[in-house]
């Protein structure tokens, strides 16, 4: 979450501390380069109506956080009022209805606890500190997304205030729109999301995780089957594959291939594990781990190891369905090229449904590869910065679009939306914010 507490809830660029208090706001230590003119951290609906009027008799365009995790800093833009949201961190779960009501501010892994102590489940993200209010509007790829789907698809509606400073109500049968808009839209909404009210699950009976750890020589082998294997890969299972040059936090270079499972009965979680057990290559991983059940924490544990909070990152993606005979050349070209740990790219078996809900969401396929470039030196920062973007670029004609999660828009334009979906939210927007009040995305494809 945003570590910016101000006391006067307001702070200018020419006030003392105003860098540093912008900076506050970032997840990735890199220095954007961009700082906006004002920052208001409303604590009332009231106050952002306000704020909104204020960037409009200023003449400053809006920019929005909530948990400040866009690695791209979105929110950090030259000619802009910031409205920082992370004050708005409650929730409320009626578990009876299976349904919850959450400020942008709250973090994932903060709602999850509190639902899994309530034998409940929400899709949240797989990392500490980030927060539902930027990951639910970029889609949300979560714990269990492969069967819950993207989390943005269990939101029920969602209290937004909007350009002219009303605050709406957005729902299936209720500015309609604005709903379809909010799923998806990402770092390029026009409103402000104070509350979100959510649909949440019973918690999966079995939640763990089984993982086979293999060296760099075996590298053909293990993406080859990862390729193969993957379309029957059962939706209980988040397949994927981490590379790095440091394995399991203390040995050399290598390939993590991790499957957190999630299934109602023995019989799911049985049928979910048994292609890491049945691998054809499982003897030659030098770290075997059957399945073992995992709190949330440690799941949480796990993933935060590979995202420490005090570096500077690079990001990248991809989504793709290439043959991986014609993946194969670039996934050995990053590789080779990869930084130090903590530093890594990951191959992520997604295989997405047919069908989806009516939402801007719509960009996504069977592969999707993600580089974290990363450094704590900012030393380093001419040496590493462009490792994602620069073999992204060089693998685009490989690729349908990119994912917003991991979007790098402001060093590198791709496409994250259909063609009729992006014209159809250029139409609302036009609607809904018709003086452009808001920010866009950095850039489009
Ligand atoms: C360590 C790490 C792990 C991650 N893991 C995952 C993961 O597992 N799954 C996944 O899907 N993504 C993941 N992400 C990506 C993350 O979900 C996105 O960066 C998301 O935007 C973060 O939300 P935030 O509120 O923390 O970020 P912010 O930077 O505050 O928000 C991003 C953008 O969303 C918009 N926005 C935010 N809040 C509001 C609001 N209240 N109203 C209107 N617009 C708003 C703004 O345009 C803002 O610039 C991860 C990111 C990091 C850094």
């Amino acid at each position: 979450m945003s570590n910016l507490k101000l006391s006067t809830g307001a702070i200018q660029r020419n006030d003392p501390g105003f860098e540093a208090a912008a900076l506050s706001t970032l997840f990735n230590r890199i220095h954007p380069g961009r700082l906006p003119e004002v920052i208001v951290q409303p604590r009332t609906v009231a106050e952002v109506t306000a704020a909104i009027q204020r960037a409009q008799k200023s003449g400053l365009k809006v920019s929005v956080c909530s948990g400040g995790h866009s690695w791209s800093a979105n929110h950090l833009r030259e000619g802009s009022l910031l409205i920082d949201m992370s004050l708005f961190n409650t929730f409320a779960v009626d578990r009876s209805a299976m349904k919850a009501t959450a400020g942008p501010g709250v973090g994932g892994s903060a709602l999850l606890a509190e639902l899994c102590k309530q034998g409940l489940f929400f899709p949240a993200g797989h990392c500490k500190g980030v927060c539902i209010g930027g990951y639910l509007l970029q889609g949300g790829f979560a714990w269990n997304g492969r069967k819950l789907g993207l989390a943005c698809e269990s939101v029920l509606g969602l209290d937004i205030v909007t350009a002219d400073g009303r605050l709406v109500h957005a729902s299936e049968t209720e500015n309609a729109d604005l709903y379809w808009a909010a799923r998806g839209a990402g770092g390029g909404f026009f409103g402000v999301v104070v509350q979100f009210h959510l649909r949440v699950y019973p918690r999966p009976r079995y939640c763990g995780m089984a993982s086979l750890v293999f060296g760099l020589r075996h590298f053909e082998e293990v993406f080859n089957w990862a390729y193969e294997v993957g379309p029957q890969v059962p939706d209980a299972v988040e397949f994927q594959l981490l590379t790095s040059r440091r394995t399991l936090t203390v040995c050399g270079p290598g390939i993590e291939a991790v499957a957190p499972v999630f299934a109602d009965t023995k019989a799911e979680l049985e049928a979910a594990t048994a292609f890491m057990r049945d691998s054809p290559i499982r003897k030659k991983a030098f770290f075997r781990m059957p399945y073992v059940p995992m709190s949330m924490n440690w799941m949480y544990r796990f993933a935060m190891t590979h995202y420490p909070s005090d570096h500077h990152w690079g990001v990248d993606n991809m989504w793709t369905r290439a043959h991986i005979d014609d993946l194969m050349p670039f996934l050995k070209g990053m590789t080779e090229e990869l930084p130090p740990a903590p530093a890594h790219w990951l191959w992520l078996n997604w295989q997405p449904p047919v069908r989806r809900s009516n939402m801007a969401f719509s960009v996504e396929d069977k592969i999707y590869l993600a580089l974290y470039g990363s450094w704590k030196s900012p030393a380093d920062t001419a040496r590493y910065q462009f490792w994602a973007r620069d073999w992204m670029k060089k693998t685009a004609h490989l690729a349908s679009g990119i994912q917003l999660a991991d979007e790098g828009l402001h060093q590198r334009p791709a496409r994250f939306l259909t063609d009729p979906n992006l014209q159809k939210m250029d139409a609302v927007r036009n609607e809904r914010d018709p003086a452009g009040v808001f920010h866009e995305w950095h850039s489009r494809g």
